[in-house]
């Protein structure tokens, strides 16, 4: 393995974890934490959550789980052509949607909506509550205890006053800093994916076509270049052959603008890093194009009739559980009443909703509402 880079965030540099542990016996601290976030309760439960389609519409759909893995995948491969610590860029990877909701950004605008005037509702946030304290595996501490620099990297964005809250882990975002280039490959690794990953789903569903789509140029240049190799190439193929050049087209300019931009601002070290403007980034016509694919993806697959059925049903799922616990806080399970004793009621109902997988939230409803099934 190449050596890391000098601005790479390592064991050595890094600000540790809040409560001290003995070192790794047979891997790295970043390893550890990786490890530590795959055997978390969240992470499995993001198997039965949505991305765009509900987890049951069909067996082929991402779910937050493979899409969490395939953000892994691209910000292990840019990390590490890099020289970056790859084993850090997983586990924010692996970790940046822990906080999730059930049926995606449905449900955090419905649980957001709810919790308006106690707080309010981000996955980011929650992402960083879960691993800082509501995961319950350790007996020295609440949460996993990770490094500083993996929490950092889930934390994304974060408004002045939560920041404030926040002390160390807030700072940044009072004093424009920008966290490490690890964390910002997650970020990017994250856009690559769910951009392609929707377009695939949303094909594969129906609600997209591929006469759409040549209005995309990103799809249409990779799709005609198919066209060229492949003659007569036809259906699910010429799709993936397609998204594939996409995701490759991606990841190849983000890693030539990002060397460049490294090597341009010569940072000598992780502190360089915090004071330099962003330096993981695409060029400026990749933008322009990832731009256009957000756009289309907004208006033909987000804001799609069926899909917004979907959320239009989710939401009220969330409104009334989350109304339901409220006004009766003893129909919460014990361990949850019992956090609600030393906490606020709002806060620990929204903790109890946003982690529900999909299905396990539809249970939930059915038991508390549906009056045929007592
Ligand atoms: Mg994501």
């Amino acid at each position: 393995m190449p050596e890391l880079a000098p601005y790479a965030v390592v064991d050595g540099n890094s600000r540790g974890r809040a409560f001290s542990e003995p070192r790794p016996k047979a891997r790295g601290e970043f390893q550890r934490d990786r490890d530590r976030i795959v055997h978390s309760t969240a992470f499995r439960r993001l198997e039965y959550k949505t991305q765009v389609f509900v987890n049951h519409e069909g067996d082929l759909f991402r779910t937050r789980l493979t899409h969490s893995i395939e953000v892994a995948q691209i910000a292990r491969s840019v990390a590490r052509a890099l020289r970056l610590n790859d084993d850090l860029a997983e586990a924010i990877a692996l970790a940046h949607d822990l906080g999730h909701t059930p049926f995606g950004h449905a449900g955090q605008d419905a649980l957001n909506e709810c919790m308006q005037g106690h707080g309010g509702f981000e996955h980011n946030l929650q992402s960083l509550r879960i691993v800082d304290r509501l995961e319950e595996r350790y007996g020295a501490f609440d949460g996993l205890n990770l490094m500083f620099e993996t929490r950092e990297g889930i934390l994304k964005h974060c408004s002045p006053a939560k920041a404030r809250e926040l002390g160390q882990l807030g700072e940044r975002f009072l004093v424009d800093r920008r966290p490490s280039l690890e964390a910002q490959i997650c970020n990017l690794a994250d856009e690559i994916a769910y951009n392609n990953h929707d377009v695939d789903d949303g094909l594969r569903s129906g609600v997209l076509t591929l006469e759409q789509l040549r209005e995309v140029s990103l799809f249409a240049r990779h799709a005609a270049e198919v066209d060229i190799e492949f003659p007569g190439i036809a259906g699910r193929r010429r799709v993936h052959e397609t998204i594939r050049r996409m995701i490759d087209a991606q990841v190849t300019d983000l890693l030539a603008e990002s060397a460049r931009r490294i090597a341009e601002a010569e940072p000598a070290s992780l502190d360089d890093v915090h004071r330099a403007p962003e330096l993981i980034g695409f060029t400026a016509s990749m933008r322009e194009e990832n731009r256009a694919l957000k756009a289309f993806l907004r208006e033909h697959l987000y804001r799609h009739y069926e899909v917004l059925r979907m959320t239009a049903k989710a939401r009220r799922v969330i409104q009334d559980l989350f109304g339901a616990f409220l006004a009766d806080p003893r129909l919460l399970p014990p361990q949850y009443q019992s956090m609600a004793a030393s906490g606020s009621i709002e806060r620990t109902t929204a903790d109890y909703i946003a982690g529900m997988t999909d299905r396990y939230s539809m249970k939930e409803h059915r038991r508390l509402f549906a009056v045929s099934d007592f």
